[in-house]
């Protein structure tokens, strides 16, 4: 039998009729939850007024848990569980998705994957980047998961869907891990943690552009199914993309995950292929590099060269943070790109002149930057310190706090005050570092310290970190995979 795909359209955001459409989903693919069963939203960053399209909207998860919880016969706990991006606490990140009344409405409980434990989980495929990977214990201990993603552009990997949803099962130390070239790999890798039961998208308004701070494109669509990678092939045609270019799809189609052609999948619903991509025709993507992006329409002059292996560019790493950064601080200050002083971001092994003005702040970002030159009649020689990745223990990936971030940023912009060059290690460095660097050398906006921002999140850092030291008395985690 083909793996199945529903396309159904939904031009609003009323709770009862997203219900209405996902029961008949969870009906015709004959969808029973059973267990402990977490549904995963995606809510990698969410405010109502500053990121009001980056998130699986509460309204859809309204929906989908009043239609989980009418074919409820086989569910022991229900809990809806995710980890936000960007060291920003998942408490926060689902109070201002406005979570919390929806979740209490339900009588289902939220499961912040950063105040929980981790658990490891082998790896088995011979092409899997490491041996084994950490996941939170919701995760671990779950029985069945519904896949809830937002249907959205992406700077790193042209696209998200079901399959790089599962990014967010991982705490910030562990998913900085492979966020790099082989991103997509990575991706690959943790469908072998869990398959879903049902993945169910919010693509009612879909998100242009970029993945933290996208446009809203109304595509009136929600897509259900059961197969990941059919699912997202189906998407990927939808936004007028072959999912063969998409990495992270065809590698989960070659290691036997589903079907990518779409003579293999069937789809139904009351939408045709046909007709749900005339809807996404104008939908923008972000196709090109940052040097595209920002050289010649910013303050902000890139010089990328290779990061390494074979690859010619790192969509998954340090020139995705920049964008995102910079398009993070444009939320706050509109006019960012042409109001911050003029900075020089240099990734890879460039090989290129830098020309900077006399007082113009160099950047050398992420592990495998390189290069020997002058700059202004000073040499300047920029070390090679990427750590090949089979050297780096997930037990020993450190948190990404974003207290201790602010303080280590801040701490290295001041030993290095009066120099014209920087070096900022990390692979990758992460979009919540290059924000920092950005505003405090660029003089823009720090999200951070916005007033409309900082007292509540502060309150949910403090009551998040609460949490994860009471954890240290609850008993070990007994799930195992
Ligand atoms: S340091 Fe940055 S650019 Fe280099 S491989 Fe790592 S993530 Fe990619």
């Amino acid at each position: 039998m083909k793996p199945k795909v529903i396309l159904r359209h939904c031009d609003t955001y009323d709770p009862d009729i997203i219900a209405q459409i996902i029961g008949e989903g969870m009906e015709e693919l004959g969808v029973r939850p059973r267990g402990r069963t977490m549904v995963k939203p995606n809510t990698v960053i969410a405010h109502q007024q500053f990121f009001p399209h980056a998130f699986t909207r509460s309204e859809f998860l309204d929906g989908l848990l009043a239609a989980i919880s009418s074919r409820n016969e086989d569910i022991s706990e229900l809990y809806v569980g995710e980890r936000c991006g960007i060291t920003i606490p998942t408490r926060y990140a689902f109070a201002m998705a406005k979570y919390p009344s929806v979740l209490r409405r339900h009588g289902v409980r939220a499961d912040y994957f950063d105040e929980g434990r981790e658990v490891r989980v082998e790896l088995k495929h011979p092409d899997a980047l490491r041996d084994f990977v950490l996941i939170p214990e919701g995760v671990d201990g779950c029985d069945f998961l519904i896949n809830a993603p937002k249907f959205k552009a992406h700077p790193w990997t042209k696209v998200t869907f079901s399959l790089k949803n599962y990014i967010g099962i991982q705490n910030d130390a562990q998913r900085m891990i492979d966020h790099d070239h082989k991103l997509h790999t990575k991706i690959a890798d943790l469908q072998e943690v869990i398959s879903p039961g049902f993945i169910a998208i919010d693509a009612i308004i879909a998100g242009e552009t970029t993945m933290l701070t996208p446009t809203p494109f109304p595509l009136n669509l929600i897509i259900m199914g059961l197969n990941p990678v059919a699912v997202d092939s189906v998407c990927t045609h939808i936004v007028g993309l072959n999912p063969k270019d998409i990495d992270h799809i065809k590698i989960t189609a070659e290691r036997g995950y589903g079907p990518i052609d779409l003579d293999e999948i069937e789809i139904t619903g009351d939408v045709t292929l046909d007709a749900a991509q005339k809807r996404a025709q104008e939908m923008r993507l972000t196709l090109v590099g940052v040097e595209e992006i920002f050289n010649e329409k910013s303050n902000i002059t890139t010089y990328v060269g290779a990061p390494p292996d074979t690859y010619d560019y790192c969509w998954g790493g340090c020139p995705g943070s920049l964008f995102e950064a910079m398009q993070v601080i444009k939320q706050y200050q509109a006019g960012a790109y042409d109001e911050i002083k003029p900075l020089h971001m240099v990734m890879g092994a460039y090989e290129g002149d830098i020309q900077p003005g006399p007082k113009e702040r160099v950047l050398f970002i992420g592990d495998c930057a390189k290069w020997d030159g002058k700059i202004n009649g000073e040499q300047i020689s920029i070390p090679f310190l990427y750590e090949d990745r089979q050297l780096k223990n997930p037990y020993e990936a450190t948190s990404g706090d974003v207290v201790v971030k602010m303080l280590q940023v801040m701490g290295h912009i001041i030993r290095n005050r009066g120099k014209q060059v920087i070096r900022v290690s990390g692979c990758p460095v992460s979009v919540a570092e290059v924000v920092l660097y950005c505003s405090w050398l660029g003089k823009v906006a720090n999200p951070y310290l916005h007033p409309k921002i900082t007292f509540a999140f502060t309150y949910y850092w403090v009551i998040s970190k609460l949490a994860q030291l009471l954890r240290r008395f609850r008993p070990q985690p007994t799930f195992s995979r």
